[in-house]
């Protein structure tokens, strides 16, 4: 029995995460059209009619934009918070009542076997969150769009086994491109997101839990790209005494196409 866990989108572009067990199917986000994230999944061997929910982190558009399409025709549940809820429900259209689930930060809840902790992260949302998600042991958290870690958050993902991890954009391409001075401020604030050196100064943390797979995402199309990524927090493991693909296995995922599919059990 395995926890199986694979990105389908992620980047600033769109997100949508599968996790699943035998029985149950569960996406976190829908930032992509309903049927890119139905086809992706068909890909991995999922058939969509099986999801049994959508869980939300917050309303930033790459990460609902089909979520109230996949409700709605598949007539599944989203899972949000009240004031994500509440910034979200104008963009996402009709949710039948009962598919319109409310969850506390703190307080987890189930969907069937699987046990899910919603906790609040630091971005410039109504009230975003990261997801852990328990099953028979084993523990998977995501963790994407957060200007910084923390102690607390650091405890709280470090003795999952999988950890989904932004790793947003490289602080000099960032600087140096197109961007105006006022989004390049908001990406690099407190409540923006990480970047590929505070991704790897975050896992050092985390590695010294129980940590076995990192996936890095979340990445900015026009301040990073994947080998960049991946060798700026590989560096940072690797002048610390840690060794990827020994000590912890780093791999990516990818704005439009899915990463590899994890099986963890
Ligand atoms: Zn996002
Ligand atoms: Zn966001």
């Amino acid at each position: 029995m395995n926890f199986k866990v694979c990105s389908l989108f992620s980047g600033s572009s769109g997100n949508s995460t599968y996790i699943g067990t035998e029985k149950t199917h569960i996406l976190v986000d829908a930032g992509l059209p309903g049927k890119s994230i139905i086809s992706a999944l068909r890909h991995i061997g999922i058939d969509s009619r099986e999801l049994k929910g959508i869980l939300i982190t917050h309303e930033h558009s790459d990460h609902i934009k089909g979520a109230g399409v996949l409700s709605r025709m598949l007539n599944i549940p989203i899972y949000a918070n009240e004031e994500t809820w509440n910034a979200m429900q104008d963009k996402i259209g009709r949710v039948a009542p009962y598919n319109r689930r409310i969850f506390y930060n703190n307080m987890d809840f189930y969907i069937d076997d699987v046990n899910i902790q919603p906790y609040k992260i630091p971005h410039d949302a109504a009230d975003p969150v990261g997801f852990s998600l328990y099953y028979q042991n084993r523990k998977v958290s995501i963790i994407t769009d957060l200007g910084h870690t923390n102690n607390k958050l650091i405890k709280t993902v470090m003795d999952s086994d999988l950890v989904i991890l932004e790793a947003n954009h490289d602080t000099d391409m960032l600087m140096a491109g197109p961007y105006p001075m006022h989004l390049k401020k908001r990406i690099q604030g407190r409540k923006g997101h990480l970047s590929n050196k505070d991704s790897g100064l975050a896992l050092l943390e985390m590695i010294k839990g129980r940590v076995t797979h990192v996936l890095l995402a979340h990445l900015s199309r026009e301040n990073n790209y994947p080998q960049l990524a991946y060798q700026t927090v590989t560096d940072i493991l690797v002048s610390n005494g840690v060794q990827p693909g020994k000590d912890i296995q780093v791999d990516m995922t990818y704005r439009d196409r899915a990463s590899n599919l994890y099986h963890i059990g």
